[in-house]
């Protein structure tokens, strides 16, 4: 191990969450295809080797100190991105069966990539808006956990994310600042959704002095037939 890998193993055993050799050669290897992807397409901001560790892995599976994830069985992560947060999280809850969204093709080319790289099963990589394939019945009001970190306001996030949970699921919102005036703005959101903030945790990150926010939603039914509506009109006309 190497002094990034050193820091990221000592920091997720404080955490209770010891790291195998095998899942520390997954991180590294992720780390590296990022980087030599990142120079064809964007993918990141942030390319230093321990910035990377720590804003998106730690960050990533930051998650997992707040939510259950042995308890979870399938997840989905809408825009995900790079495979934020839901790659980090499966290289160390392996049993977890993941579907991963996103609207632009060339991120899901690489997630595809790292999928077979890393040797992860169970993860299915989906190119499409958020609102179109909640009207699948195969994604529709099926999902234990859904996250999504970076994506939109929490009034918009919450039409994107909800129809995809199941209807005692959880949506799980990975926010920076402090979220307290986007979740008075949300709360017409979770009612139209049929959706209660469950609980807010607060952390910073470790040595960035960074503020992080997680947002816990419990869906309490089925999603009404209205929701989610068009693409592109969540975020042209939230819900307020
Ligand atoms: N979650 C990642 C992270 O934390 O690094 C990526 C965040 S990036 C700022 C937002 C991602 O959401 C982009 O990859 C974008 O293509 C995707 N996205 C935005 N709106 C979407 C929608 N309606 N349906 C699916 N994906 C969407």
């Amino acid at each position: 191990m190497d002094a990034v890998e050193n820091q990221f193993y000592d920091l997720l055993m404080a955490q209770g969450i010891s790291l195998s050799v095998y899942q520390l050669k997954q991180f590294s290897d992720y780390y590296e295809q990022l980087v030599i992807w990142n120079e064809k397409m964007n993918l990141t901001g942030i390319t230093e080797r321990e910035q990377v560790y720590i804003k998106h892995f730690y960050d990533s599976v930051s998650l997992s100190f707040y939510v259950s994830l042995p308890d979870i069985q399938t997840l989905a992560d809408i825009g995900s991105g790079a495979g934020f947060p839901s790659i980090p999280l499966k290289i160390i809850f392996p049993h977890l069966k993941i579907t991963i969204v996103d609207s632009l093709n060339k991120r899901i080319q690489f997630l595809n990539h790292i999928v077979s790289f890393l040797h992860l099963d169970n993860v299915s990589c989906v190119h499409g808006r958020a609102e179109d394939l909640a009207r699948n019945v195969n994604y529709r009001d099926h999902f234990d956990l859904v996250t999504a970190r970076a994506v939109a306001k929490l009034n918009v996030l919450s039409e994107l994310c909800l129809p995809f949970v199941n209807k005692s699921g959880l949506f799980v919102a990975m926010k920076g600042s402090d979220p307290t005036d986007e979740l008075n703005e949300a709360k017409y959101s979770l009612k139209q959704l049929k959706a209660n903030l469950s609980k807010t945790f607060s952390f910073e990150l470790p040595f960035e002095q960074a503020n992080r926010h997680l947002i816990v939603i419990q869906k309490k039914a089925l999603t009404p037939i209205l929701y989610p509506r068009k693409a592109g009109i969540p975020s042209k006309e939230p819900l307020i």
